[in-house]
């Protein structure tokens, strides 16, 4: 029989009200002669409220305990989602990650699935029963302590489940009808996409796309599985998440138009550093990334000068929460590496178009370029892929580029997007 993995972000179960309803879909999904298997987010805002409480009790709340109070979340949507399938006839058996044999690495916070061994739930499925695991959690198998995948983990806990389980489909229920041209919540004429390939998913995850985290597209192109992204709210078939093959396979059966661009996504969180005055002779530079990778930073663009007078800048972004990390560690390495100094900039921001279709359409980034000109966006970093340019510009000019260049690339709908539910934190 075909297996469907849903998964239900923390906006469509945010009140007890929403988990009827999603109960109620979930239920009548299994009564159309499928196996479900279900993955669920913490209720609403809960997982940040929790934080929120942590860092009250103690400014630096230690990692393991931390992990242990976030899997409260889903724990507690698990059983209520279990409880509210009772009711509307079927059965339903809730559990913890660790319970459901989701193997992840000992890193609390930030831990990786390393191994995915689902025989309670495949049990619970034959014996008629609909599986309900929470997302974002796992348990290392080397300190038996239960860890979490980082924030937005729970779709790719639904990622892994359903290709351990050889599931047809992965569903992740939203709040918007499925993948937009941009973020509907910035930008109001953004489309919904009828598919998008893994590739251009990865590249607009990265861009800051909050709608699908990473790891889930990584993990689903490594699988080759179909995720089908759609609103828990309405009944409007989504975006589908597919490899570039079979996305060319709809455009061949006249079911989509050929995209060039599909679409621009913006990101925030990012920090620059400059490194003044770094000797320009060779291994410099790999001294400053291995005292940047010694804390565990993650680098996204990096930029060199022409070197004047023997000596050079190197700029680069990484996440904003890494530079304190990264600058003391450089500080502390300044004597031996020798460069002059740091200049920190949190005020930035990624600002980024991505389309497969750049590949074979000439002229991309000249529109790209005047439109940022003529929105007066003034650009201080680039970088590019096949299907990517970004930028980096100050943090205020974002939403003015951003809507700039999805006017300009002919993104504008006719009409609002519609958005169900959900604080967008
Ligand atoms: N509840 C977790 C979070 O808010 C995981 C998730 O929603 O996917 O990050
Ligand atoms: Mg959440």
């Amino acid at each position: 029989m075909s297996l469907v993995v849903q998964k239900y972000g923390g906006s469509s179960v945010a009140d007890a009200e929403s988990i009827r309803r999603v109960a109620r879909r979930i239920v009548e999904t299994k009564r159309t002669g499928v196996d479900v298997a279900v993955v669920v987010s913490a209720m609403g805002d809960s997982t940040d409220e929790l934080l929120d409480l942590a860092t009250q009790v103690s400014p630096h709340p230690a990692e393991r305990e931390m992990d242990m109070l976030l899997t409260a979340g889903e724990r507690i949507s698990m059983a209520l989602l279990a409880m509210a399938i009772h009711d509307q006839g079927e059965e339903a058996r809730s559990y913890t990650g660790s319970q459901a044999g989701m193997l992840t690495t000992a890193s609390h916070g930030r831990a990786q699935i390393i191994g995915v061994t689902p025989g309670r739930l495949q049990r619970a499925i034959s014996e008629g029963a609909i599986p309900v695991l929470a997302g974002f959690q796992g348990v290392s198998p080397d300190t038996k302590d239960v860890t979490t995948l980082g924030r937005g983990g729970s779709d790719t806990t639904a990622v892994a489940l359903a290709a351990a389980m050889g599931a047809d489909v992965c569903e992740i229920y939203t709040d918007v009808d499925g993948v937009f041209t941009s973020d509907p919540r910035s930008v109001p004429l953004a489309r919904p996409l009828k598919a998008v390939t893994y590739e251009e998913m990865l590249e607009l995850a990265a861009a800051g796309a909050k709608v699908l985290h990473l790891r889930c597209v990584e993990y689903a192109r490594r699988t080759d599985l179909p995720i089908h992204v759609r609103s828990s709210f309405s009944d409007r078939e989504g975006t589908w998440v597919l490899s570039a093959d079979a996305v060319a396979a709809l455009v061949e059966r006249g079911e989509m138009e050929e995209p060039i661009i599909s679409g621009v996504a913006h990101d925030l969180t990012e920090a620059k550093l400059t490194v003044v005055g770094v000797p320009d002779r060779p291994g410099e530079a790999a001294s400053i990334f291995e005292v940047i990778s010694s804390v565990g930073a993650n680098i996204d663009m990096i930029v060199q000068n022409v070197s004047t007078a023997g000596r050079t800048d190197i700029t680069l972004t990484l996440g904003g929460s890494d530079a304190q990390a990264a600058m003391a560690a450089l500080r502390e390495a300044q004597p031996s590496i020798g460069f002059a100094d740091i200049v920190y900039d949190p005020g930035v921001a990624k600002v980024t178009l991505v389309g497969a279709g750049m590949r074979r359409h000439p002229g991309v980034s000249a529109t790209f370029f005047r439109a940022l000109a003529e929105a007066g966006v003034n650009v201080e970093m680039i970088s590019t892929s096949e299907i990517r340019i970004s930028v980096v510009c100050r943090a205020d000019d974002a939403p003015r580029a951003v809507a700039a260049l999805h006017t300009a690339f002919g993104l504008d709908a006719d009409t609002e997007a519609v958005v169900y539910a959900g604080t967008g934190r």
